[in-house]
């Protein structure tokens, strides 16, 4: 970038690297660095950097046409929601530009749902502490953490943040005016933490108990990044509702947000809209990459090499004490370390391998589906490499 300022507002806290190309799980800065990357875009780039059969599909597309609005059906569109409720619970999809986005939708669709057909005032939410759900002033008041609310006061009305994991605590935050509950089955910013399975158990039984919408937020763990095509599918539940975006067009903006049946009617023509939901170019990205998951089973494939890259961290990493543990479901992981952990990525970026935190203390690995074996074992040698650097340096420390 040289001497020249950015023109661009500083919302991002950015790693000092321009990258200017990808190809698989490879990426190149502008000096002509190479990089193994292992945060995928944060959970987007699930096929790879530029993915062959999704680039066909989207030149073809390029040529045809780009954008009609939704005042025209799609044949791109019908597609796509056909293969998402083919392959999951739900019955109906709404197609929009990202994931905050997906998230808002499911938000209005459950108050509607309740406000419209089945004609009660319920509004009220319960999202959990340590959650992510976006951005938008909706889904930054459903996300259980703090940092993002700061300076914009005053925050919508109707939501509750009840503790993850906690079976007893549950029942108690639910009102009189609840509605729905919204989680994450991995939490994802807030530090790889999965959902025991007791816990989502008794979400289910409560859901049913009070009558109350069901939302997972698939954003981050959606198409095959657990080891499932969708996260939920790991616990036997099907939710109402459940929100997708990050992988769904490998890259190029798309979000969707799929429900139940029952929920169909709550949304008439003219209550929910967006000018750039389901275009041709988008849902073409979305058709070609949710094809490509399926027909390479690559659910089946991050959940094998999910498992060979924590075996491989756990031997690599045992007995070293700046490592407090290690969790993760298919290919979402985490090391929770027993410091911060910013210096331990910026060296292990300093060695070309991208990971991203997951809050102060856990390092997040979130490579490609399509990541190879060897791929793998030359990652979990730098991070093991650059953690005994660490754990000397602690020593050292303790010593003095
Ligand atoms: C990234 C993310 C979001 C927000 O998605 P955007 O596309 O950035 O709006 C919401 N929920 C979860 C779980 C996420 O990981």
């Amino acid at each position: 970038m040289g001497e020249q300022q950015s023109a661009l507002f500083p919302t991002y806290a950015r790693f000092p690297i321009t990258m200017v190309k990808g190809e698989g799980s490879r990426l190149w800065d502008d000096q002509g660095n190479e990089y193994l990357d292992f945060m995928a875009g944060l959970a987007v780039t699930g096929l790879g950097h530029a993915p062959k059969r999704v680039k066909e599909r989207l030149v073809a597309q390029l040529d045809e046409l780009w954008h009609t609005s939704n005042l025209f059906s799609t044949p791109q569109a019908e597609k796509v929601a056909q293969l998402l409720t083919a392959n999951s619970c739900g019955d109906a999809v709404f197609f929009c530009n990202s994931g905050a986005d997906a998230n808002e939708a499911a938000i209005k669709l459950a108050r509607r749902y309740n406000q419209k057909v089945l004609g009660n005032d319920r509004y009220e939410i319960i999202t959990f502490k340590q959650s992510f759900h976006g951005r938008t002033l909706a889904t930054l008041t459903a996300t259980g953490q703090d940092k993002v609310k700061e300076g914009y006061l005053p925050l919508p009305q109707g939501f509750i943040h009840a503790p993850y994991n906690d079976v007893a605590a549950l029942e108690s935050y639910i009102t009189d005016k609840t509605c729905a509950i919204m989680l994450e089955l991995v939490q994802a910013e807030g530090g790889i933490i999965v959902a025991d399975p007791d816990f989502v158990q008794e979400i289910t039984r409560l859901c049913e108990k009070y009558n109350l919408l069901l939302i997972i937020d698939e954003v981050q763990t959606g198409l095959c990044r657990t080891g499932k095509l969708f996260a939920y599918q790991h616990y036997g539940i099907e939710p109402d509702i459940f929100t997708l975006a990050k992988a769904l067009g490998s890259g190029f903006p798309v979000g969707a947000m799929v429900g139940k049946s029952k929920l169909i009617p709550a949304f008439t023509p003219g209550s929910h809209a967006t000018t750039f939901g389901g275009t041709p170019i988008a849902m073409s990205a979305a058709l070609a990459t949710l094809e490509v998951m399926l027909a390479d089973h690559l659910a089946d494939e991050a959940a094998r090499k999910g498992k060979l890259l924590v075996d491989k961290l756990e031997k690599a990493l045992a007995g070293n004490a700046f490592v407090k543990e290690i969790r993760g479901t298919g290919l979402i992981i985490g090391i929770e370390c027993v410091e911060p952990t910013a210096d331990a990525i910026a060296a292990i970026h300093a060695k070309r391998l991208l990971v991203v935190p997951a809050g102060p203390m856990v390092i997040r690995l979130l490579p490609s589906l399509i990541v190879t074996d060897e791929e793998i074992d030359k990652a979990v040698e730098i991070i093991a490499g650059v953690l005994a650097e660490k754990e000397a340096e602690r020593k050292q420390t303790a010593a003095k």
